[in-house]
């Protein structure tokens, strides 16, 4: 795996404490905080705080324990927002992107959850 970490983007900046996010949750290995632009009602972006690009990235070479903390977070966030069907929510959607093709603008590896709303077709098709 090639992945090369560029520790100047958003997310390492907000990760040292150099510009401030609206937390809703910190673990040990994770922060989950609301999107500046939300897209929905609910908008939590969840990303580990080790230094991960993206999805395969983290899932190949993270520490067990640092993927467990993270999908951890992951339902506690979908609790906290009430959105879990497995709490009597109304359901919400985990999105990830990736490289030029899923249009990733932030290369630091994060979910989002998205709910509050129904939240259409996964995709547009064009
Ligand atoms: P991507 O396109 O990489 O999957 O999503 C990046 C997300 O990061 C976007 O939804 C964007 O609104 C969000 N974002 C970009 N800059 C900041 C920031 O400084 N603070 C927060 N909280 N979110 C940001």
């Amino acid at each position: 795996m090639t992945y090369t970490y560029d520790d100047q983007n958003i997310f390492a900046k907000i990760l040292r404490g150099e510009i401030p996010n609206d937390t809703v949750l910190e673990t040990e290995h994770t922060l989950a905080f609301r999107d500046i632009a939300p897209k929905a009602p609910e908008h939590v972006l969840v990303i580990p705080k080790g230094a991960y690009v993206a999805l395969d990235h983290f899932c190949a070479e993270a520490s067990d324990a640092e993927i467990v903390d993270f999908h951890r977070t992951v339902a506690e966030v979908c609790k906290m927002t009430g959105a879990s069907p497995g709490e009597g929510g109304e359901g919400y959607r985990g999105i990830t992107n990736a490289g030029e093709n899923g249009v990733q603008e932030v290369p630091h590896y994060h979910l989002h959850i998205l709910a509050g709303r129904p939240l259409g077709p996964m995709l547009l098709m064009r």
